[in-house]
């Protein structure tokens, strides 16, 4: 019984675990033909900025809070020079990569253009955060691999007269296992 709970456990996770790959796939392959932004301020006054471009989500986090703005979606047409971070500004001089993924806190520093004596500096604080679609997909897929793998595998050790959960030879006793106990399913 409990075994047969979780088998039913494992394909729900793994059927659940397979619309998620099939989802992110789909926004992936997206992102680079459109570019979609979404941009909000959390609770704590810190704007965020989500950009979906050329296979990655950027994620812009400012840091010192007191930032306005409401939630805003926008999408445009990816052109065909588009470089990685859409040339938007706000980036931090050098990213740090990390395989593909980018994890990194910087300041940035702010000169007023006004031409006046004692011109006036600010830093702000931010974090980038960036992931490429692979790697989440990657994540999705592992277990709807070990879903199919096992349906395989069942179908080749039944196939060739084996116990199909631990592979002992079965053509003497095919309808238990007497290794691990398994029994033919009834019909
Ligand atoms: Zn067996």
């Amino acid at each position: 019984m409990m075994a047969r709970v979780r088998r039913v456990l494992f394909m729900i996770i793994a059927g659940l675990s397979l619309l998620l790959f099939m989802a992110i796939v789909a926004v992936w392959i997206r992102s680079f033909f459109v570019r979609d932004i979404v941009s909000y301020v959390s609770k704590n006054g810190n704007a965020r900025l989500i950009q979906s471009i050329r296979g990655r989500v950027h994620i812009i986090i400012d840091l010192d809070g007191k930032s306005s703005g409401s939630f805003s979606h926008q999408e445009d047409r990816l052109a065909p020079d588009a470089i990685w971070n859409g040339g938007m500004s706000g980036y931090p001089m050098k990213v740090e990569w990390h395989m593909g993924h980018v994890w990194q806190r910087y300041s940035r520093l702010h000169i007023t253009l006004a031409p006046s004596p004692g011109m006036p500096r600010w830093t702000t604080n931010h974090r980038l955060i960036v992931i490429p679609y692979w790697s989440p997909a990657l994540l999705c897929a592992i277990l709807p691999t070990i879903w199919i793998w096992r349906f395989i595998n069942y179908g080749h050790r039944r196939t060739i007269g084996h116990c199909p959960r631990c592979n002992y030879d079965l053509r003497a006793t095919p309808e238990r296992c007497p290794e691990c106990g398994w029994t033919e399913p009834a019909s």
